[in-house]
């Protein structure tokens, strides 16, 4: 048997890695042409790698990782709850005490009456119950025919074959049959890419309006739900213009449909409150959580439910499940991981004092002769990567070449950035300190300077 272990020459983990492990969202041939980074410890904002480079992690793993690494008081309590209780299902009319309390603790933060929690184990499966919630709901209240479901393009809700129709990824749908029926897309308010002449705000208006036109179109007695992500991730951090949100509530409450807000990314202090919803002022029916509710120590999302479809969701017997829903390990460690945010003050951090200092760096790349602007909310911002800026010009090259070249600078750089087409997306950890920030923006430059000598160099700009 093959001992593997941090121990191993990094290219004997590489080879290893190349013959048996699938990865995700990846070209494997040309992974494996390549050999991926072997990652082996991290500490607060810090990554460390196989070859012992330290790397600044700008994006928290996958968003998640809200409180940094490296925090033992988690590992204490996963430990403690499995030595207690490491597993037991809340099915057959049993529950335990970490899904009670996590419950209790995520309704006590989360805004209005969303007073009820349905567990899972990722984003997606809280986004598949989200689908079932709504069309039970609906079947429950006598109106069955209500079961499309409004998302936008572009939009990011996971990568199960419910959660992946809701999203607006065309390249995932090409895969496997996706969309499912029923799901309708609107367009995205991406007012850098898609604005045209407009300004911003007059296109936030256009873009929310075209869900009322949607249902319109649909019929109002046909559709359920439109979900959406408070500010896009994955889509490359898009901040809707001011007048977005304030219409979608409006267009929402004239029709009576449940508004979801999937706040996988945007929850837990990433925008500077607890939850997104509070940052754009809207009041959801259904929260999607994930990530930041552990800070990635343990897989676990949910979907936290209003007073009123919690209610009529209890009349019926919902047919649905997952062996880990509130899995207790998962959930005590998530309880910590709540503690560490509120004791600390960390989400305040983020409202008044990193979040203001990271904003006034992060702005200042704006300056660069290879980006055309630079927007952040808390601690998820983004920047386009133009060849003009006065026009908002897109590359000539296949878009995504300018921002993975980007991105390969960073990398080099020691700096973990990632690349949405040709735009730069960060979402640091909330407890990066100011001398983070700046050795942040300093590799950021760096690289965005070498990505631009490299781009002259190749006459791709
Ligand atoms: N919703 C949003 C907004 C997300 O960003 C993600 C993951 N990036 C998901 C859902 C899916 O979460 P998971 O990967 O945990 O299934």
């Amino acid at each position: 048997m093959v001992q593997v272990s941090n121990h191993m020459p990094t290219a004997e983990l590489q080879a290893l890695d190349s013959a048996h492990h699938m990865h995700p969202f990846t070209q494997g041939a040309g992974l494996r042409a390549k050999g991926p980074r072997v990652i082996t410890r991290a500490e607060g904002c810090w990554l460390t790698d196989s070859e012992g480079e330290r790397i600044l992690d700008a994006m928290a793993g996958l968003w998640c990782v809200n409180i940094g690494y490296g925090r033992k008081e988690l590992a204490d309590a996963a430990a403690r709850q499995m030595q207690e209780l490491p597993y037991y299902n809340t099915f057959f009319q049993t529950t335990h005490v970490p899904a009670i309390a996590l419950a209790q603790r995520i309704a006590e933060l989360a805004p209005g009456d969303l007073n009820h929690v349905f567990f899972a184990s990722s984003g997606s499966e809280a986004n598949d119950t989200n689908i079932r919630l709504v069309r039970t709901y609906w079947d429950a209240k006598g109106q069955p025919d209500r079961n499309v479901i409004i998302a936008r393009w572009n939009g990011y809700h996971g990568s199960s074959v419910g959660s992946g129709s809701l999203g607006g990824m065309k390249g995932m749908h090409a895969q496997g049959g996706m969309p499912i029926p029923d799901i309708h897309h609107i367009n995205q308010p991406h007012w850098w890419n898609e604005g045209g002449e407009m300004s911003p705000e007059e296109f936030g208006l256009a873009r929310a309006r075209e869900l009322e036109t949607a249902i319109e179109q649909i019929g109002p007695d046909r559709v359920g739900a439109f979900i959406a992500e408070p500010v896009q991730g994955a889509g490359g951090v898009i901040i809707p213009p001011s007048t977005y949100w304030p219409e979608i509530q409006r267009i929402v409450d004239k029709y009576g449909i449940l508004l979801i807000a999937d706040e996988v990314i945007c929850g837990f202090g990433r925008t500077g409150n607890w939850f997104g919803s509070q940052t754009m002022n809207i009041r959801p029916h259904i929260m999607t959580i994930a990530k930041g509710l552990s800070s990635g120590y343990q897989p676990i999302g949910g979907s936290v439910v209003c007073d009123e479809v919690a209610e009529v969701i209890a009349g019926v017997e919902f047919n649905h499940g997952y062996t880990y829903s509130g899995h207790p390990v998962a959930c005590a460690v998530a309880l910590e991981n709540l503690r560490i945010l509120d004791e600390e003050g960390i989400v305040t951090r983020v409202a008044t004092d990193t979040g203001p200092y990271l904003k006034e760096k992060f702005e200042s790349l704006a300056d660069h002769p290879l980006v055309g602007e630079a927007r952040i909310v808390g601690m998820m911002g983004s920047i386009a990567l133009t060849p003009d800026k006065a026009s908002r010009a897109q590359f000539a090259a296949e878009a995504g070449t300018v921002g993975y070249i980007t991105r390969e600078r960073c990398f080099a750089n020691n700096l973990i950035m990632r690349h949405v087409y040709d735009r730069m997306i960060i979402s640091p950890p909330l407890v990066i300190s100011r001398d983070e920030i700046d050795t942040l923006i300093e590799r950021a430059w760096k690289s965005l300077d070498e990505a631009h000598a490299r781009l002259k160099d190749e006459g791709l700009m």
